[in-house]
């Protein structure tokens, strides 16, 4: 039962308290420090605290609920052991401030995560402070360029191709780069001819995905480095999407120099609503003195932090970036061991391939090949009806499903991207495939029914362009 929810302040009482506290007698602050009115807060029982909050938590949709299959974004469950190791109380409660006397355990953990994550991703040296993917991209931006200035030279420009995340050109015009902007072929991958006819001795780099937002495995990319090489480039992998690969490709051997990870999707970390992520960074050795500080510095046994390092493009996050993060990643590595790392990347692909085979019937390919973790339709086969691809994804709520992501990438009109993850078990990707195909069905009989949906959900359609440019965050 989902009712209306007003916001706290609205459920207000005069005089109801969620508190008891002993009178402060003598221990009172001094009269300067003291409010002269009180402050306006919401009068309520701790009861109607908890029912409040709860209530809001059961109108959120979440992988604990079901399949999640936003494209890109790695939904996967997050096991409830890491987040034990997590809440262990030397992790959890460890004070930023605190010496590294006392925290050894914890620099020896973040330590061996750069590690185990350097080998994963065929890189020298990891750093583990970037806060999310695209804060990775930016630290690692940042160090091209002073790689370049360092030479004498930063620069201009920065390569990427039209399949990119949209963060990608972000972060490549923050660092003050131009971007040059490279199509993909017909067959949704980049052709070294098409680098080749854009690089030369003003481009810093190339951002490249792999597996890319089709899903695809860029597969020249052996070759699209070695022509970035040639002419003093580096080159960025977007690595966002690593689940397709663990234990398959060091993406470091094929040639690339820098490669973040998403701890919070290919190492099932939580996806906070925009909290708290973390995406690490690996480098090659030529960009290791670039490297953020602190630097985790191991001399005879002991765990040291490294601020001194003249080359270095400084600090990017305060304190020990998003720790618990890094606590699950790391007890998810040590948990799955090698071959269990591997067995994600074969099931991932599995399960999307399962969808991709259940649906191609139904919905439109964009592009034939095979795909890796995600597959990517169009709303091609169903526009003829007035159907669109924001119509089915809404009716979708319906059916009890999060929608995937939709509209990206760019380059494949009206695209649905799914992405089912390995976590899902072979029954609720049928009941996915039963959902689509039943949508499909309707835009043919009764369009309407789509083009209005959902119809079942708290709230029906939303004006979100609204919402996205009239923020009203006060009450
Ligand atoms: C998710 C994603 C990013 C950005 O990661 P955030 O952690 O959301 O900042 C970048 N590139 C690709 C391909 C992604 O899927």
């Amino acid at each position: 039962m989902i009712l209306e929810e007003p916001l706290l302040c609205e459920q207000t009482v005069p005089g109801r308290q969620g508190y008891s506290l002993p009178e402060p007698g003598a221990n009172l602050p001094p009269k300067e420090f003291l409010r002269q009115a009180a402050a306006k807060l919401p009068e309520v029982s701790e009861v109607d605290v908890v029912r409040h909050f709860v209530r809001l938590s059961q109108q959120n949709y979440s992988k604990d609920v079901g399949l999640f299959p936003l494209g890109s974004c790695t939904m996967k469950y997050n096991p409830k052991t890491t987040d034990a190791a997590a809440a262990l109380t030397n992790f959890a409660q460890a004070h930023p401030m605190i010496s590294e006397e006392e925290v050894q355990g914890n620099l020896e953990l973040i330590y061996e995560l750069q590690n185990y994550l350097a080998e994963i991703g065929g890189m020298d040296a990891v750093t583990c402070w970037p806060a999310a993917g695209s804060h990775g991209e930016l630290t690692g931006m940042m160090m091209i360029r002073a790689f370049h200035a360092s030479k004498g030279n930063p620069r201009k420009k920065v390569i990427i191709p039209d399949s990119a995340h949209g963060t990608n050109p972000a972060s490549a015009a923050i660092c003050r780069y131009e971007v040059v902007t490279v199509k993909s072929n017909q067959d949704g991958i980049l052709n070294p001819a098409d680098v080749k006819a854009v690089m030369d001795e003003e481009t810093a780099a190339l951002m490249i995905t792999n597996p890319n937002t089709l899903g695809l495995f860029e597969k020249n990319i052996q070759e699209i480095c070695e022509i970035v090489h040639k002419q003093g480039g580096l080159v960025y992998c977007d690595g966002a999407n690593l689940n397709a690969l663990l234990g398959i490709v060091q993406l470091g051997k094929e040639g690339v120099d820098v490669l973040h990870f998403n701890l919070h999707k290919t190492f099932s970390t939580p996806h906070g609503g925009g909290g708290p992520g973390a995406g690490p960074v690996g480098v090659k050795k030529k960009l290791e003195p670039f490297l953020p500080t602190p630097l985790i510095i191991k001399e005879n046994g002991r765990f040291n932090l490294e601020m001194a390092r003249p080359q270095s493009i400084g600090r990017m996050k305060a304190y020990f970036g998003n720790f618990g993060m890094l606590v699950r990643a790391y007890a998810y590595i040590r948990e799955l061991g090698p071959a269990g790392l591997r067995r994600i990347a074969e099931m991932a692909v599995l399960n999307a391939n399962y969808i991709r085979k259940g649906l191609e019937k139904t919905y439109h390919l964009p592009y034939p090949s095979p795909s890796l973790h995600e597959c990517v339709f169009s709303d091609k086969l169903q526009k003829e009806t007035g159907v669109k691809t924001l119509d089915i994804a809404k009716r979708l709520m319906d059916y009890g499903f999060h929608p995937p992501t939709i509209y990206f990438p760019l380059i494949v009109h009206g695209a649905l991207m799914i992405e089912p993850t390995e976590s899902e078990p072979k029954a609720s990707l049928d009941q996915f495939i039963a959902a689509m195909k039943a949508i499909a069905k309707e835009c043919e009989e009764t369009p309407e029914l789509v083009q209005t949906a959902p119809h079942k959900t708290f709230r029906g359609r939303l004006d979100e362009v609204k919402a996205a440019r009239e923020l009203k965050l006060r009450y």
